[in-house]
């Protein structure tokens, strides 16, 4: 499994490709390891198949990436419902999920947000384990930066409620960061000073893609069927409930149609002739050339926007600030990307000679209230799971799991049901602007 985790983010879909041309399931473990090098590892069975798709299901997921995966495992594992296709227009994981810098906490300021991410912490703790899949969790701890007296009082206040919520947190001082992280620039007299920041112990960072495959690979396990290079085109509808989806190779039926597909979200939306309140941004980031370990813990700096944390290969993996327009274009942007190295250059004058590698950008669906949308709406049968905007990595567990629970049932998981499409019509908004830990 170390091979799949220290495999360079280049060449890792070429070699998963590889992987899926193959069939069967194997048990990982080292036994298994040892076993397969007696081989010299040319024998080990595919991770998942690649099946034809099926006429009908009882459940079509759309959008392979981590939420929809986790969403048809847990369908499968908890709820015995195993009729169930995930049709993906791309590659698994090559999404969002594939692109973001993988940041996991749950230290959110309002009791929905912090209990959902709380939920999801909890299962990433675990999830390893789960999925006989090593997805890297590195419980590292995550620092968001202060560096002015109102950072320091909404710190404050949040850590505050995320304690009355069980969820661990603390209030670092300046002497306490900077002995965290030696390399940060904490002189009174830098340009961002650092007055102080709070301290989640619990978050880190897991390897984004093996999320991807370690939840692909155990819903395939239990019969659920991974379609991939399968675009949705159309959603069709029959006495106001959902018949099935047209895809790029015809039509599939369906009792429930769930839509996962983050930033295309209105796209979807609007093959069912209905809208949602998201708008799509471009969200970019940029690794650089491996380092030796210098950097082991998260740092977020919201007032500047950026957040750094360095991978286990060592390329130090930075986070940058959304377009200031809506679009689909999964590319960097020189403007964004300078003002994302400005910051950590002042941040981190250390790294001032570091050379970056790459930068992408990934589609990011934002809601007015920066949270998510879960549950079903005004077609029967046909269900989204969107809007987690610029932070649902961290929700991927916690978010397939509530989702499935709510399609099991068809009605809200109680950790999804506050999140509901109603609260744009009701009022009963949960504002996590700003106090996310995030400028946007
Ligand atoms: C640069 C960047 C950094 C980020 N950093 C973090 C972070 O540090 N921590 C954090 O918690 N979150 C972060 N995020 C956000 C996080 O990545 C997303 O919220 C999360 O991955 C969404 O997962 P998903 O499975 O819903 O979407 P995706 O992974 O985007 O999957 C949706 C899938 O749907 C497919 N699709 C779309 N339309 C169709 C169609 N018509 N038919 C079939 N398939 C379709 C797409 O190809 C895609 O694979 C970041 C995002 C970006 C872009």
């Amino acid at each position: 499994m170390r091979i799949l985790g220290t495999l360079s983010y280049g060449s890792q879909w070429q070699f998963c490709d590889v992987l899926s041309q193959r069939s069967g399931m194997a048990k990982y473990s080292a036994f298994s390891l040892l076993k397969h090098a007696w081989r010299h590892h040319e024998r080990w069975p595919a991770v998942w198949r690649t099946p034809e798709p099926k006429r009908a299901y009882d459940v079509v997921i759309v959008g392979g990436g981590g939420h929809g995966l986790a969403t048809a495992y847990y369908l499968a594992k908890v709820h015995g419902i195993r009729d169930v296709a995930v049709l993906e227009k791309g590659y698994l994981g090559g999404g969002n999920t594939g692109r973001n810098t993988t940041i996991v906490r749950s230290n959110y300021l309002r009791d929905e947000a912090a209990h959902l991410y709380e939920f999801s912490l909890k299962l990433w703790h675990g999830l390893s384990r789960e999925l006989n899949f090593n997805v890297m969790f590195s419980p590292r701890g995550v620092l968001n930066l202060g560096h002015s007296l109102q950072d320091m009082r909404d710190i404050e206040r949040r850590v505050n409620a995320n304690r009355l919520n069980g969820i661990d947190g603390e209030v670092l001082s300046t002497a306490a960061v900077q002995e965290k992280v030696p390399l940060l620039n904490c002189s009174p007299c830098a340009r961002y000073p650092v007055l102080g920041a709070s301290w989640q112990p619990r978050g880190g960072v897991a390897r984004h893609d093996a999320v991807a495959w370690g939840f692909a690979r155990a819903a395939d396990a239990l019969g659920v069927d991974l379609i991939q290079n399968t675009e949705v085109t159309g959603i069709r509808r029959r006495d106001g409930a959902v018949a099935g989806v047209e895809t790029s190779r015809g039509f599939i039926g369906a009792q429930k149609v769930a839509c996962v597909v983050a930033g295309h979200s209105s796209v979807l939306a609007a093959m069912a002739g209905l809208r949602l309140p998201i708008e799509p941004r471009p969200l970019q980031a940029l690794v650089s050339e491996p380092l030796k370990p210098c950097l082991d813990t998260v740092v977020m700096s919201n007032a500047v926007h950026c957040y750094i944390s360095q991978s286990d290969k060592g390329d130090l993996v930075i986070g940058a600030g959304t377009d200031a327009y809506n679009g689909y274009g999964q590319r960097g942007s020189f403007h964004v990307v300078e003002q994302a190295l400005a910051a950590v250059c002042e941040l981190f004058p250390a790294f001032s000679r570091v050379r970056m590698n790459r930068q992408w950008g990934g589609i990011v669906d934002v809601c007015p209230d920066a949270c998510p949308i879960i549950g079903g709406g005004e077609v029967r049968g046909l269900y989204f799971n969107c809007g987690w905007g610029t932070g649902g990595f961290k929700a991927t567990p916690g978010s397939g799991y509530v989702f499935a629970d709510t399609l099991a049932h068809g009605r809200p998981h109680p950790l999804a049901a506050p999140f509901g499409i109603e609260r744009f019509y009701t009022g009963a908004l949960i504002d996590e602007h700003g106090a996310a830990g995030v400028a946007h």
